[in-house]
């Protein structure tokens, strides 16, 4: 261990500032947390109203091809910080987690406020300071500059984290305009993007009225060779909901590149088609084929007014031409939703910019974590399994970094 007690600003009191901040504190080093909202952890919070989805149980290799094009870049983080280190890590601060039958790794409690209140104190023993309603808002001579509840301030730095966030939900704190001082600093930044986001489509009024807000349970989603299965929810103006959030990286593409794309609803994966050709057929003579639909197959009133849209006129009457239309109900997909109501941001920090020790290759001493950096993951427990990761990855650079 090199010097104790040089001082470090880390800023962003989410996931991954505050994973930094516990390994730098706790190799003996003097942490201010800088935390634009009146309290950390907002995004967090949020997160443990669907349960606080922290990892996921899946093998090594398949977990980590998750990170797509940021695979490589991101191994060595999650590497030294597995999703069993974190499971062991909340299982210390009193949470123990579970594993739920998607394979998702929740804590027991099923929120977040047990373990951020356990970590807090944990911090706070490890004399991390706070200094909270305070945005960061630049770099000086030997430290950064702030504004708080106080006015302008200096606070000074032997090393910098920064971990800001990207800039979905921006009433939560991350807003992105970090992207403008770090850009005028020289740092190649990829554009924020939505991702794990709905998407647009124009439902005919009939369809809108009626089903808007009904859920589409175990549905595949197909878009060229992406496939992703799970629940969607039909709104006003689209679609909501882990099964077309796992197709939003692709789908945004296709888009930009070719307008409104194309996606194929499979509303019945358990079946093939020949099962439910032979499952239509069997069915009672005297019955409608919205009742064949229901009671041969289980559709619900919302698959079958889906197939009705997909179909854009009558539905099939030849059962082998209807199962294949259950299974690939075109849905013409015009564009993603706005960034704010994403669960995730695309883009960021290019990661060319960034050393092996997470900190910026342009500014010696300011290190970079979470999602602020350019990689994107589906829902899962992958977005907070990588902060926590590269959290403590940049942590440990900021300690190399001081026992030169
Ligand atoms: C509704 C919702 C549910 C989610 N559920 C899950 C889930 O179950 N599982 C999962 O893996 N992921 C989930 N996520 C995503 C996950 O919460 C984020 O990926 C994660 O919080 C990002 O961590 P971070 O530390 O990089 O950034 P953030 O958590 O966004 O923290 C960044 C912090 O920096 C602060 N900040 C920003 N700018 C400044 C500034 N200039 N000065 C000072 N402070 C600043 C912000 O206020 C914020 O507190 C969810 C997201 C949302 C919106």
């Amino acid at each position: 261990m090199g010097e104790r007690g040089r001082e470090v600003v880390v800023v962003g009191g989410g996931p991954a500032g505050l994973a930094a901040a516990e390994v730098i504190a706790s190799a003996g080093h003097r942490v201010t947390v800088v935390e634009r909202m009146p309290s950390i952890g907002r995004k967090l919070m949020m997160a443990g109203r669907g349960g606080l989805n922290l990892t996921h149980s899946e093998a090594g290799d398949r977990f980590l091809a998750r990170y797509g094009a940021a695979e490589a870049f991101l191994t060595p983080a999650i590497a030294a910080f597995t999703p069993t280190d974190l499971r062991d890590w909340a299982r210390d601060l009193g949470e123990e987690t579970f594993v739920g039958t998607s394979g998702r790794v929740f804590p027991c409690s099923f929120k977040a406020s047990p373990l951020l209140r356990a970590w807090s104190r944990r911090l706070a023993d490890l004399d991390v300071g706070f200094r909270t309603r305070t945005r960061w808002t630049g770099f000086a001579a030997g430290g950064v500059t702030v504004v708080g509840p106080a006015g302008e301030d200096r606070l000074p730095a032997d090393a910098v984290v920064l971990a800001l966030g990207g800039a979905s939900w921006p009433r939560l704190g991350s807003d992105g305009t970090w992207t403008a001082i770090l850009a005028a600093e020289g740092v190649e930044i990829v554009p924020l993007r939505p991702t794990n986001c709905g998407f647009t489509v124009a439902w005919s009024g009939v369809f809108r009225s009626r089903f808007a807000g009904e859920p589409l349970k175990r549905i595949a989603v197909r878009l060229a060779e992406w496939v992703s299965i799970g629940e969607a929810v039909i709104t006003d103006d689209g679609l909501e909901g882990g099964a077309i959030y796992g197709l939003s990286a692709p789908l945004r593409e296709a888009i930009a590149a070719d307008g409104p794309t194309a996606v194929h609803v499979d509303l019945k994966p358990s079946m093939d088609a020949g099962e439910i050709v032979t499952a239509l057929t069997k069915g009672r003579k005297g019955d409608s084929l919205t009742n064949r639909l229901r009671k041969a197959i289980g559709l619900p009133p919302v698959a079958i007014g889906l197939l009705r849209e997909g179909a854009g006129k009558d539905l099939p009457s030849d059962p082998a031409d209807l199962a294949r239309l259950i299974k690939a109900v075109p849905i013409r997909v015009s564009a993603a939703r706005p960034l704010e109501r994403a669960i995730s941001s695309a883009g960021g920090i290019a990661r060319g910019e960034i050393g092996p020790n997470y900190g910026l290759k342009r500014l010696p001493g300011i290190f970079v974590a979470g999602e602020m950096i350019d990689w994107e993951a589906p829902t899962g427990g992958y977005l907070l399994q990588a902060c926590f990761a590269t959290g403590r990855a940049a942590g440990r650079g900021v300690v190399r970094h001081l026992a030169k």
